[in-house]
């Protein structure tokens, strides 16, 4: 699997598209993620978003009117979609998969997994796929995500902290700033889990 990256919008957050024979998949399509589908995609198989904050989702319809795509989101961040508390998303829209936490998935030859990690948002995820995993705005190099905005929950944050522990060994691509990995991740975890 190939993965390009590219950040857009005033938050420089990251979109991916990942690449396999069968075809690409995109990962949080922000402001301006189109043009990027239209140079570097021949077969887009569907749009997935590790959480529904505005600047993750903000290309999602665009995306999906040109290419004719199901948009896939983690059931409890659905409703930001509809209903932006920040009111930045131009045409609000409805998702066309709801992917139950810790839901598995099959697109063509794409195995992937949303990892529930509730707390920056009620359904933010993490995607894993071939060995990596597209942390969203759960952990990021050398930090964690925001757990103070609507819809936030720092005790659910703890929680999801606690449980990330559990995970093995992935390289993490973040919704923003550079790649980092999960054994870096572990020592500024345990940081926050006792400071939470
Ligand atoms: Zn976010």
């Amino acid at each position: 699997m190939k993965i390009l990256s590219k950040s857009f919008g005033a938050y420089a957050t990251n979109c991916y598209i990942l690449i396999k024979d069968c075809g690409e998949i995109i990962i949080d399509p922000g402001d301006g993620a189109l043009e990027f589908v239209r140079q570097n995609c021949k077969n887009l198989l569907a749009i997935l978003n590790t959480h529904c904050h505005f600047d993750h989702i903000y290309d999602d319809k665009k995306i999906k009117d040109e290419y004719n795509l199901p948009i896939y989101v983690p059931k409890d961040d659905a409703f930001l979609c509809s209903k932006d508390p920040f009111g930045m998303i131009e045409e609000p829209f409805n998702p066309d998969f709801l992917v139950e936490p810790d839901g598995s998935l099959q697109i063509a030859d794409f195995t992937l997994k949303f990892h529930h990690f509730a707390g920056h948002t009620p359904g933010c995820s993490m995607i894993e796929t071939n060995g990596v995993m597209f942390s969203g705005d759960f952990l990021f190099k050398g930090s964690i995500g925001r757990y103070d905005f609507p819809f936030s929950s720092k005790i659910e944050m703890k929680n999801s902290l606690k449980k990330a522990l559990n995970l093995g060994e992935f390289v993490l691509y973040p919704g923003h700033g550079e790649k980092t990995s999960m054994s870096e991740a572990r020592e500024f975890i345990s940081y926050f889990i006792e400071r939470l």
